[in-house]
């Protein structure tokens, strides 16, 4: 156990030490426990106690340090539900709601708003706090600690009231691999006019097949390397399926896709294969980060008006709308749950793309509370 707290001059609430599974220093990819107090509760804050969280890919990235070294001690995880056991005065849930947090926490506070929080397009906020190793821009410093824990505080805006149709664990998802694939199909129009591809059938992709079929897209394409995931992509809404290790598959969809969300983060993905299949004026939208440039010449692009594009989540509305449209449409990701305490290795299983198709992190409810403390 690591005693030292990651980072960040912040004013501590000493009563109460919330722990978590920290990427420690030396640690490498693996998580220990770790414990640390929180920032003291604010009036428009809430205390969540955490039972679920699921693992999503960036919380691997960001472990292993695939995408940039990170400030150790850590606690990864954004995709969490919980229920709200304190409340400051003002914040807007009640003690007991079931409420779930996504990949941010803060957006401007106070009287000075940035364009985007005034535009409702919160995610691109420039006073943004992510979920986790965050600096906190809401002049109380500190630094953000995720989902991997017992409990989180966090402004009441970024906890969102799920609707109870969708259990605790299922809703876990919505809340990173939900909301990344909702937006672009929302953004860019996704209906009875979209012929969509979804590229990778993954912990995005199989809520984005859901999605695709619950606003009725014209043609729903799944595109993956393998065959392993076929009969599940047409349960899951595919009406059309591709291997691209069949190079014939692909010359036959050439130029048919009007919308293709990539959900693939793998740096030697054949992207000159992905933009043969885009129709004119067509947009192919980058969900994952890939760790590598990638590289592609332009005569796809040029010959056909045919746009590269990335998607970032989305924002505070999208995220009350999307909860909404899931629970009217019965619309759940395909999930696997796994207790805390086995967390590393579900972390390796997700490294390994094995679930099927997300894990989630359960609490055992007899131990989760946080320990107060005395000094
Ligand atoms: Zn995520
Ligand atoms: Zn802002």
């Amino acid at each position: 156990m690591f005693s030292s707290p990651a980072g960040g001059a912040s004013e501590e609430d000493k009563s109460v030490k919330f722990t978590g599974w920290a990427a420690v220093p030396g640690g490498d990819g693996v998580l220990q426990k770790w414990s640390y107090h929180p920032r003291p509760l604010s009036a428009d804050e809430v205390e969540i106690e955490i039972t679920h969280c699921g693992i999503c890919g960036s919380d691997i990235h960001f472990m292993t340090e695939g995408w940039s070294s990170i400030t150790r001690p850590a606690i990864p995880g954004h995709e969490i539900v919980g229920t709200v056991v304190k409340r400051g005065k003002d914040a807007t849930h009640q003690i007991g709601d079931r409420v779930g947090v996504g990949c941010l926490v803060s957006c401007c506070r106070g009287s000075s708003v940035c364009n985007w929080c005034r535009k409702g397009e919160d995610q691109f906020c420039e006073n943004k706090t992510v979920t986790f190793n965050s600096p906190f821009k809401d002049g109380r410093g500190g630094i953000s600690k995720g989902g991997f824990a017992d409990r989180i505080r966090v402004y009441s805006d970024y906890a969102f009231k799920i609707p109870k149709e969708i259990s605790s664990a299922e809703a876990a998802s919505f809340f990173c691999a939900g909301i990344t694939t909702y937006t672009p199909l929302k953004r860019y129009k996704a209906g009875p006019n979209t012929r969509l591809g979804v590229i990778g059938i993954g912990g995005l992709g199989h809520i984005a097949l859901q999605w695709a079929a619950a606003m009725g897209c014209q043609e729903i394409v799944a595109i993956s390397g393998r065959d392993n995931k076929k009969d599940e992509a047409f349960k899951l809404g595919a009406t059309k399926f591709i291997n691209t290790s069949d190079k014939e598959q692909i010359k036959e969809a050439a130029k048919s896709i009007d919308l293709c969300l990539c959900t693939n983060g793998s740096s030697n993905s054949n992207w000159e294969e992905y933009l043969s299949m885009m129709a004119p004026l067509s947009q192919l939208v980058l969900l994952a980060i890939p760790e590598e440039p990638i590289t592609f010449v332009g005569s796809h692009l040029v010959s056909r008006d045919v746009a590269i594009v990335g998607s970032h989540l989305g924002s505070k509305g999208d995220i009350e709308e999307m909860l909404e449209f899931a629970a009217k449409q019965g619309i759940r990701p395909w999930i696997e749950k796994r207790p805390f305490d086995d967390i590393n290795e579900a972390c390796k299983d997700v490294h390994a793309g094995k679930p099927r198709y997300r894990i989630i992190l359960e609490m055992d409810p007899s131990v989760s509370t946080a320990t107060p403390t005395s000094s």
